[in-house]
């Protein structure tokens, strides 16, 4: 190995399993090892996220969408005005009313709505006759209603865009599920409800999703802002492409330098390209999701999912007499039932050198445990978080080496990357080894999808005034 392998290697390896009983302690890192991934393994991962991404900007078939979203540039200090942000696809749907001057936001109000399951779950055109009825109510209620107001709707859904106000819906995700929407612009039927209402005067000028909103947030912080990055429920990243790299583009170009290119990678690996990594407890974690076999990096790195990669793990240790070989802890068989936020509570367990975190988590489930159980646990968290952090950090350390920029700053959002206690330092450590030569710097943004999209609206609004 070479001696930058050699550091790279043991950086990424995770500290020992603490146990005086040897052959326990192989029994346990044993069953774990799939888990645990080499330098080799990371460069490798890296070559085929490399090979993914350039496929999909060459609109070859690969995991990754690689989609345009006609996003020509960045906000530049001179956004003003009067903006609506909707947002649709986070834990709150909301109406976002935001003024601008100077690119700097001086006024915010929000209102959060309530979607019923069966607006969630039903046909589309009662979804998007209340999302036109709770905007209308939003607009009426500031005693706008006789001001046209530019409106950028964050559509958190992977979408196909053929213009920066057309997202045709490729598949609902989370909790949504209205398949006469599959296949249709969800701008057009946004349009066509507020049209219908005809009580106010709001123009929907723009679509994207919270990583797109996320990135330009970011660069109202930081000029050097490059890429935007979810780490919250799902993950997903976007990043400022050349536009002469980028093919697929169907309005008439307007001479644009760079675009924000949308690579949506929690499908990365859906073709199979992951497989080699593919452990026994993620083909569980897959089995018990709600949409098979899709969402495969997604599954190995984000909020919705790295509890539960955990919670089968602990499972697996259970049924093979390694752990609680005390009590039958029947509450942890229910799938779904160990939080990510339980991870990052036991995390800090392992970063103070305690366990009481560890015990009120394991008291949740009716497990009283010994002093071995508690640093089977917190192995188990440690090994599955620092999967994912590793992971994320693999696939940024190649988007920067193909981004080729002196410095990028990268905005993130989502409560995955806040509040565990391990990610950000472990991604400026794992990033810096896997890409040396890049200088960047990580961000944390606040509310991108709601914030960005009135950036966006006012972006919308220059470019179409810049053609008239
Ligand atoms: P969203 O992604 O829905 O916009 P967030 O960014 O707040 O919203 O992410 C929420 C997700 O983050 C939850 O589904 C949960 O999995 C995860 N999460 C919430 N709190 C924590 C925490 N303390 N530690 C780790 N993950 C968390
Ligand atoms: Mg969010």
């Amino acid at each position: 190995m070479m001696p930058a392998e050699r550091i790279l290697h043991e950086a990424i390896q995770v500290a020992p399993l603490g146990l005086t009983d040897d052959v326990k302690r192989q029994k346990i890192e044993n069953s774990l090892v799939q888990m645990r991934l080499s330098a080799a393994t990371a460069r490798k991962i890296q070559d085929i996220f490399r090979s993914e991404m350039n496929k999909g900007i060459h609109q070859q078939p690969s995991s990754l969408q690689m989609e345009n979203t006609y996003i020509p540039e960045l906000p530049n200090g001179t956004e003003e005005g009067l903006f609506l942000a909707l947002d649709l696809g986070g834990t709150n749907f909301r109406v976002l009313l935001i003024e601008l001057v100077n690119g700097v936001i001086v006024r915010e109000d929000v209102k959060k709505y309530h979607i019923d399951a069966h607006l969630r779950t039903g046909s589309g055109i009662p979804l998007f006759e209340y999302l036109a009825e709770c905007v209308s109510n939003f607009v009426i209620s500031e005693g706008l209603q006789d001001v046209e107001l530019p409106l950028g709707f964050t559509f958190s859904f992977p979408m196909i865009q053929h213009s920066l106000e057309t997202g045709i819906l490729l598949t609902w995700t989370k909790s949504f599920n209205c398949p006469d929407v599959v296949n249709k612009d969800a701008v057009k039927l946004l349009k066509d409800a507020l049209a219908r209402r005809a009580d106010t005067r709001v123009k929907v000028v723009a679509v994207l999703n919270d990583t797109t909103g996320t990135l330009l947030q970011g660069a109202t912080q930081d000029p050097n802002t490059a890429i935007g990055l979810i780490l919250g429920t799902g993950s997903n990243a976007c990043y400022l492409e050349r536009a002469d790299k980028v093919e697929h583009w169907e309005p008439e170009r307007h001479g644009e330098r760079e675009v924000i290119i949308d690579i949506e990678w929690g499908a990365f690996g859906d073709n199979g390209v992951l497989d080699f990594i593919k452990t026994d407890f993620d083909r569980e974690n897959d089995a018990n999701s709600l949409l098979v076999k899709s969402f495969t990096f997604e599954k190995y790195i984000s909020g919705k999912y790295l509890g539960e990669v955990v919670r089968i793990i602990l499972v697996k240790l259970l049924k093979d007499g390694l752990l609680f070989t005390r009590e039958t802890p029947k509450k942890l068989l229910t799938v779904g039932s160990f939080l990510t936020d339980y991870v990052s509570l036991i995390e800090q367990d392992t970063v103070d050198g305690g366990g009481s975190n560890t015990k009120e988590v394991l008291a949740k489930f009716d497990i009283v445990p010994d002093e071995e159980d508690l640093k089977i646990v917190q192995y188990v968290c440690e090994v599955a978080s620092n999967r994912a952090a590793l992971l994320v950090s693999i696939c940024l350390a190649t988007l920067l080496d193909h981004m080729e920029r002196e410095e990028v700053t990268i905005a993130v959002d989502g409560s995955l990357y806040k509040h565990h206690p391990r990610f950000e330092s472990w991604m400026n450590q794992y990033i810096s080894l896997l890409s040396p030569a890049r200088k960047f710097k990580l961000i944390q943004t606040q509310d991108g999808s709601g914030k960005g999209a009135a950036i966006v609206a006012a972006i919308a609004l220059k470019l179409k005034q810049r053609l008239e």
